[in-house]
């Protein structure tokens, strides 16, 4: 498999050389194909994302197959306009002059996938990189290696290889991938790998987004409605079985309410699972016997005030409310990415610095209140990718919105026209002209030094 990459690489060099990626009916044509052959495929997914982590089917439609759609409809509707030149306002000092944004695409794009919403995390760069009139090698993770076989066999339906090609493997693949040439490469994963990845890159100055992960924190204070609170948490943590990226890491709770939640909290898990969650057909499993390994030791010596029960047989682990660990444990140093939820109580803004302030910038963050300066106070002081008040997990649903990390948790955002715009290159042009030529700017220079102290305001 290494040894075609340069070969399907040139190949995609060869065919971008043509300027067929460049005309926008085809780019939308190609679009609508792959809306179509998702379409045709969405049973077929359910049930590989079901044999990889049994994910639930109204989870993989939610999260994976109608996300992926809905990209698609927003970008084939808005790709025209869109891929428009854009007129900008003209500076005086250019006169006589018209001036343009041009809206090219990069060339090879290399997008390098992670597991955990494996379906979504790979077409939807995919679709933004086509979008913008680029060639596409994908190697989604292999870690889901059903859903991976699946998106190989959609992509391959709907596009010859030198436009878009799936290439299956894992780190070894991945990092000969990483030996070429790209002009662009997008990398979702964890904080670890980006850091690779962007070292890889930095050897052809290829241009990156990195999208990371992080701990992001969820808090709550004495003001907030702790029911719909404990409601909201419960799905935003527990969807994916605790496997998603904008997951509320921990819980950072005001000591006055903290047992209020706890007990809102068991109520609400309860709702949804059952009493016996590893019956609750709505749950998914932890993705693997290492990952399921790693968070049963995260668990080790903790104070475990509800769940915690598992079985290795399919990897599961029961919804998990632990009780304050130590900021220096694993559970507070390490991204959870699992179905464990810390609940640590504060009493003091200080207490909260305390805990948000030494970490990484996080990929996201929640804030349940009913004071409106509290809301504005965290949202001025900390930074963090992006986030809800009130709510958990949901800014990823608009599309209007900007998606990516800051700091640690990434470089660069997408989604919707933000897709279009990561993997296009904005080439900015002035349109001179010819009729008149102020002959100011040349030499010998003719303007009294007083009076070129003011050419500013002709910008
Ligand atoms: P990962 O970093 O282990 O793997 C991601 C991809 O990188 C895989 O395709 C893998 O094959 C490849 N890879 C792994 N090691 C590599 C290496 N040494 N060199 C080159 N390539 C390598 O991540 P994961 O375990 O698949 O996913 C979980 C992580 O991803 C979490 O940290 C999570 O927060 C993050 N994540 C972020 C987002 C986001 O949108 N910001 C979304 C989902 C997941």
């Amino acid at each position: 498999m290494q040894d075609t990459i340069p070969k399907i690489l040139q190949e995609q060099r060869l065919f971008f050389s043509t300027h067929k990626t460049k005309e926008i009916a085809f780019r939308k044509k190609t679009l609508l194909a792959l809306y179509k052959a998702i379409i045709a495929k969405e049973d077929a997914i359910c049930e590989a994302l079901y044999k990889d982590f049994k994910k639930p089917r109204f989870e993989t439609l939610g999260t994976e197959t109608q996300i992926v759609l809905a990209e698609l409809k927003l970008t084939i509707r808005k790709l025209g306009h869109w891929a428009k030149p854009e007129k900008v306002s003209p500076v005086w000092i250019n006169f006589p002059s018209s001036d343009w944004i041009y809206r090219e695409p990069y060339g090879a794009v290399l997008v390098i996938a992670p597991w955990n919403y494996p379906f979504q995390l790979a077409l939807t760069p995919l679709i933004g990189a086509i979008a913008a009139g680029n060639t596409v090698v994908l190697k989604p993770s292999e870690v889901t290696t059903n859903t991976s076989k699946i998106i190989a066999e959609i992509i391959s339906s709907v596009f010859p290889p030198q436009h878009a090609h799936v290439i299956q493997g894992g780190v070894e693949i991945s990092q000969a991938l990483l030996a070429q040439r790209w002009d662009y490469i997008f990398f979702t994963g964890s904080t670890r790998v980006g850091q690779i990845i962007y070292e890889q890159a930095s050897k052809h100055l290829t241009p990156v987004t990195l999208e990371l992960g992080g701990k992001s924190p969820c808090i709550v204070d004495e003001t907030a409605n702790l029911k719909l609170a404990s409601k909201r948490i419960a799905w935003g943590k527990f969807l994916n079985a605790g496997q998603t990226c904008v997951a509320p890491d921990y819980v950072l709770v005001h000591k006055k309410v903290k047992s209020a939640l706890i007990e809102a909290l068991k109520k609400s898990i309860t709702n949804a699972y059952g009493k016996e969650s590893e019956l609750s057909p709505d749950l998914a499993r932890v993705v693997n016997a290492a990952h399921h390994k790693r968070l049963l030791g995260m668990l080790k010596g903790e104070k475990i005030l509800f769940g915690g029960t598992h079985n290795s047989t399919d990897n599961f682990l029961a919804p998990t409310l632990v009780d304050e660990p130590t900021k220096n444990s694993q559970l507070m140093q390490e991204e959870i990415f699992g179905p464990i939820l810390p609940i640590i109580s504060y009493e003091t803004e200080d207490d909260l610095n305390h805990f948000i302030m030494g970490t990484d910038k996080p990929l996201a963050a929640y804030i349940f209140t009913n004071s409106r300066t509290f809301r504005k106070k965290i949202l001025q002081t900390y930074s963090f990718g992006g986030g809800a008040i009130n709510d958990t997990v949901i800014q990823y649903a608009n599309k209007d919105l900007p998606f990516g990390g800051v700091g640690k948790s990434g470089i660069g955002a997408y989604h919707g026209k933000n897709s279009f715009e990561v993997f296009s290159h904005l080439k900015a042009i002035v349109k001179k002209g010819t009729w008149i030529d102020i002959p100011v700017r040349y030499a010998p220079y003719r303007v009294p030094l007083w009076l070129a102290k003011h050419i500013k305001r002709l910008f």
